[in-house]
């Protein structure tokens, strides 16, 4: 058994995606080939969305969105100390101040209430990240992003697909509502290619042609340079793939979706578990199914499901403010609770398009007679 299916999902669209692939080695554009473009404008439909720019990987889409932005060195960026490092470490990396900040036990997101008491004269952004498939509160963040004039860059990494509805009933896609948003096409990802890449996503047409330059050696055409940019590119192989993958998304979140219902509805009486939250504002992707163990055994819990061949995820098992790396930017003895409770609470089930009952059975009724 295995946390993530690739060889599964493979399996059923092999023809297709394979045929992609050989039309591009046959034409051996393997840079910025016309695939790359064809693929940006379906995600950009997909989504509505007016700019996708590819990248490499979801930690470069972040850098780049950073620099887009044009900040000082020591502005400080509002992030969740619940995420994966990629994250903050791209904000230290730009000689910015990475703020951490407590996630909602609820959700696991941040939100405009966690995030406010953070805002201080330095603040020049505000990082969300949609943590394993649904969206943080966007309105209320926006809202205050807007009140103190600071830039959103949403890290949609793990909830591509996504939506968020507004109080007014409107609906808009995770990735389209910040000023900016970042995903990842790593292979585990809900839109994975076959190997590293990532993609940048805005609805303001400057800064669309501003990514598009940085992402690109910052030249505005071919050997001019007008700002310092960076190397990174979706190759055309990443994005032939992707291109097949895409029209699948929305079956890939519903078996995501079905699979999470039946765990749900095993899982959910079950003493000293808590089977994830749904959001009233957003639906679920399922990047990850993740419960809580309340009874102080999550580490025993994942060591026993090991022992009967269930493999477990733990994101994350430490808050970033613990982060050897991170130790800097906080004070001695920091901490934030909820982030603490969770790191020390939260593991996940295996989550993928491939799961049926049969399987999830077999990891239901280990979870289940650990707790008996
Ligand atoms: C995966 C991930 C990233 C980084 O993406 P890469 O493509 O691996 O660089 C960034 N943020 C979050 C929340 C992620 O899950």
């Amino acid at each position: 058994m295995q946390m993530v299916d690739l060889k599964g999902q493979y399996a059923k669209i092999k023809n297709e995606v394979d045929e992609a692939i050989k039309q591009v080695v046959d034409s051996c554009y393997f840079i910025n080939g016309p695939i790359v473009a064809e693929f940006e404008k379906n995600l950009s439909e997909f989504l509505d969305v007016r700019h996708t720019i590819g990248c490499a990987n979801g930690t470069d889409a972040l850098q780049i969105a950073l620099m887009a932005l044009d900040l000082e060195a020591g502005d400080e960026v509002i992030v969740p100390s619940f995420t994966y490092v990629a994250t903050a470490e791209v904000i230290g990396l730009l000689n910015l101040k990475p703020v951490l900040i407590d996630a909602s036990l609820e959700n696991y997101n941040v939100n405009a209430d966690l995030i406010r008491p953070f805002i201080t004269e330095k603040t020049q952004a505000i990082v969300p990240v949609h943590l394993f498939g649904q969206t943080c509160d966007m309105e209320g963040i926006m809202k205050l992003a807007d009140e103190h004039n600071i830039y959103v860059v949403e890290d949609n990494a793990q909830a591509i697909g996504a939506s968020y509805t507004f109080s007014d009933g409107s609906i808009k896609k995770a990735g389209t509502i910040g000023h900016i948003a970042t995903t990842s096409f790593f292979p585990a990802k809900n839109l994975g290619c076959f190997g590293d890449g990532g993609a940048i996503f805005t609805n303001d047409d400057e800064l669309g042609r501003k990514i598009k330059m940085i992402a690109n050696h910052g030249q505005s055409k071919r050997y001019y340079h007008d700002i310092i940019g960076v190397n990174s590119r979706l190759d055309s192989i990443q994005a032939a793939v992707l291109n097949v993958k895409l029209k699948y998304l929305n079956e890939y979140a519903d078996a995501r979706l079905a699979a999470a219902d039946y765990y749900d509805t095993q899982l959910q009486n079950v003493e000293g578990l808590i089977t994830p939250k749904r959001n009233s504002f957003s639906n679920h992707v399922f990047h990850q199914y993740t419960l809580r163990v309340t009874n102080g055994q999550r580490d025993e819990l994942v060591a026993y499901l090991k022992e009967h061949g269930i493999p477990t995820g733990i994101y994350y098992p430490v808050p970033l403010y613990e982060q050897k790396a991170y130790s800097s930017y906080v004070e001695p003895g920091f901490s934030l609770p909820i982030t603490y409770q969770l790191c020390k609470e939260v593991f996940s089930l295996p989550m993928h398009t491939e799961l049926n009952h049969e399987i999830q059975d077999t990891i239901i009724t280990a979870v289940k007679s650990f707790f008996n």
